[in-house]
């Protein structure tokens, strides 16, 4: 029989250990936190695969529908949830990274709204870990804006603005969406690359093409879903783009 850990947060009320995990590499702590939904039918189904040595998945923490928080891997380990991602340059995210997964059927699933005792649950845990590790607000992460051309999680329905009332992430009020798109597809301009150049200021990997390109419309996207979620179409309008350079701003009072 295997004792478990004791749990890194207090607000764990059980430790399930997941075998999939590993040393962190050039990370003596975490510096970013990386929210996901689960993706799949089930609680169950998605915790089963968390812990399932084939899977080689797994998250630091579960958030159950009700508000339940689980811990499967200690927070010195490397947790493999992150995939293939990069975010201010650094790829090996899950190194970096703290990773919480929160139960919801996601896009496949019609996107239900998150519960409100599980968006509290997944707030106090945030802040519980961003307090310990000293982690900054602009770097709790989704796992879309690490990895845009893969993964849209935790979604455009996640409440972002509820938990920066709380305390936890970085956040602002989108501009209000007026006028068309800025730019065409394929279009070469100099605003192009002043956007892309905003964009990986902020985080995100993006090549400085100077071309409305589609991996920047997928980039894009990911911002929106994050930041201005009332329109997720990867097209560059003003709201987009006075939204992300007021976050820069308030970046640069900090
Ligand atoms: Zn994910």
């Amino acid at each position: 029989m295997t004792i478990a850990p004791a749990a890194d947060s207090a607000l764990a009320s059980a430790f399930l250990p997941s075998p999939n995990h590993g040393e962190r590499r050039g990370f003596v702590r975490p510096d970013c936190i990386i929210l996901h939904y689960t993706g799949m039918a089930t609680s169950k189904g998605a915790l089963d695969l968390l812990r399932d040595p084939k899977s080689e998945v797994s998250s630091h923490y579960f958030v159950d529908g009700d508000g339940t928080i689980l811990q499967l891997v200690p927070e010195s380990r490397r947790a493999w949830h992150a995939g293939v991602g990069v975010w201010k340059n650094e790829r090996d995210l899950n190194s970096a990274s703290i990773g919480i997964e929160i139960v919801n059927p996601g896009h496949d699933g019609a996107l239900p709204p998150f519960p409100e005792a599980q968006i509290a649950a997944a707030i106090a845990l945030c802040r519980d870990i961003s307090s310990r590790l000293g982690i900054r607000p602009e770097r709790i992460l989704a796992h879309s804006d690490i990895a845009p051309a893969r993964k849209r999680d935790p979604g455009e329905r996640f409440p972002w603005e509820a938990l920066f009332r709380a305390g936890v992430g970085h956040w602002i009020p989108p501009v209000e969406i007026t006028g068309p798109p800025l730019f065409r597809e394929k279009e070469e301009a100099p605003p192009i690359r002043a956007l892309q150049a905003m964009l990986a200021l902020y985080g995100y990997s993006v090549e400085m093409t100077g071309v409305y390109d589609a991996p920047t419309r997928t980039v894009v996207a990911a911002f929106q879903r994050h930041f201005r979620p009332a329109r997720v179409d990867g097209e560059a309008d003003a709201s987009t783009i006075q939204t992300l350079r007021a976050l820069l701003d308030g970046l640069g009072r900090s």
